[in-house]
């Protein structure tokens, strides 16, 4: 996500090393690199210009402090400007009264119908709703028996009724359905067209009107660019909706739209879409996508993700086989397991700073760990607890058992070898004062 302007705006910023201070011209200078970034990541025009020459008032407005370096100044100044730019802060959404209506709307293939069922699952499983799925499209069959596949992935009922053409008696009746079946919120999926046109908009307006949900939202995909924002804007005229989903976030996307449609649109993006999967649902918080973009990684979303995962019990449990030395390849496959449970590797590593770039050309996918894990569910039950007793033979008959080489489970067995003493020094507490005593 962002790579690309992530790397043009670090080029822009190397303008001012080597300089001690921050003049007119230099900085002039490293804003047109700037604002060249921002367009080239496709933001409109007149929000790049409005905002390099805010960051440049900024910055020669402000005394040049002694204990900050011009570049990072200009930095620091810009993080604060691409914030403001996309709302400064996280917006929630409302899910008062029962139950709380949220209608999605949006151009066919925005993603409408994906994060109809994301927000099933976040609603369930971050707010303790009971939601409802609902199918409005009465034109392609097809689009709700999507509904129903996307339901029954993320464990929630989907009300629907193939024989009424009407979208808003459906709705209607959903809502009825809802509040005698204890539903607490009710997601309705609507009809999208290729592009805009008179009737789509009448049929969700006419929706809106009847239902009057707490929130409506407009879906869009990130990777159109000007054109997302174009869409909002027409939609937004014609809705006044509440919030945005910048979907396909982790596609090639320039980014563009992230950057634009608060400027232009006066909404707030509620959540980001950052991949197919029923999980790959964010919330959006300007400062943390600030973060992203100038390459500082977005740790605070990362050690969120991690507290979601930790199970109390068993880090305490771990904590005392590790002070006993008695961390085995069970404790190593159950952490591995943890750590996909917090989604998908790329994007993990991608909010550690500085890493995001580093792993741009990799291909890192979900399957990275597949080969370790495959090792580890060849080792017989003893192996597993007691990696000394692997030599020469058994670490064969693991290669071969797991699909790999000799090479890669030697490698394991090493690695996993020095994690332990390490964890045992660290478990070590006087050994650590030593060591660390040595080294001042
Ligand atoms: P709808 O027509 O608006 O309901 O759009 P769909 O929900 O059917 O999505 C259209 C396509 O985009 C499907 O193939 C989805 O799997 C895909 N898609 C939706 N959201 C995302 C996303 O955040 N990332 C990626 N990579 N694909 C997405």
């Amino acid at each position: 996500m962002f790579e690309n302007l992530q790397d043009k705006l670090e080029r822009s910023f190397k303008v001012l090393k080597g300089h001690g201070q921050i003049t007119e011209v230099n900085v002039a200078e490293t804003m047109k690199e700037v604002r060249r970034s921002l367009l080239d990541a496709d933001v409109n025009f007149k929000i790049a210009k409005d905002f390099t020459n805010r960051v440049k008032d900024k910055a020669l407005g402000r005394d040049v402090l002694n204990t900050v370096s011009p570049g990072q100044l200009l930095v620091k100044i810009t993080h604060e400007e691409l914030t403001e730019l996309m709302g400064s802060e996280h917006e929630e959404l409302d899910l008062s009264g029962d139950p709380a209506v949220i209608l999605m709307a949006g151009l066919q293939g925005s993603g409408k119908t994906t994060h109809s069922g994301k927000l099933a699952h976040f609603l369930k499983n971050k707010k303790g709703k009971k939601p409802l799925l609902v199918a409005c499209d009465v034109y392609r069959p097809a689009a709700i028996d999507q509904l129903h596949v996307v339901g029954e992935q993320v464990g929630t009922e989907v009300y629907s009724n193939k024989e009424e053409k009407d979208p808003v008696k459906i709705a209607k009746d959903a809502v009825e359905y809802a509040k005698q079946n204890g539903f607490n919120a009710v997601i309705v999926d609507t009809a999208g067209r290729l592009a805009i046109d008179e009737d789509m908009m009448n049929e969700i307006s006419s929706l809106k009107d009847a239902l009057n949900p707490n929130e409506t939202l407009f879906v869009v995909d990130a990777m159109t660019g000007q054109d997302a924002v174009n869409t909002a804007k027409e939609f937004n005229q014609r809705l006044d909706y509440e919030g945005v989903i910048l979907t396909k976030l982790d596609g090639d996307t320039r980014g563009g739209a992230a950057l634009s449609i608060r400027a232009v649109v006066q909404k707030p993006i509620k959540f980001i879409g950052t991949g197919e999967k029923m999980d790959a649902l964010t919330p959006f918080h300007p400062s943390r996508m600030s973060d992203r973009i100038l390459g500082m990684g977005d740790v605070v979303s990362l050690v969120e993700r991690a507290q979601e995962q930790f199970d109390a019990e068993q880090a305490r449990k771990l904590n005392k086989k590790i002070a006993k030395n008695q961390f085995d390849f069970n404790d190593f496959l159950q952490q591995l397991q943890q750590i996909k449970k917090m989604g998908n590797v790329k994007d993990l590593v991608g909010m550690i700073p500085g890493m995001g770039k580093a792993l741009k050309d990799v291909d890192v996918d979900d399957d990275a760990f597949s080969g370790i894990e495959a090792i580890i569910h060849s080792m017989t039950p003893e192996e597993r607890e007691k990696p000394q007793i692997i030599n020469g033979s058994r670490r064969n008959r693991i290669a071969k058992g797991s699909g790999t080489s000799v090479q890669e489970v030697n490698r394991l067995l090493k690695q996993f070898g020095e994690t332990r003493k390490m964890m045992k020094m660290m478990g070590n507490k006087q050994q650590m004062a030593g060591l660390m005593n040595k080294m001042k």
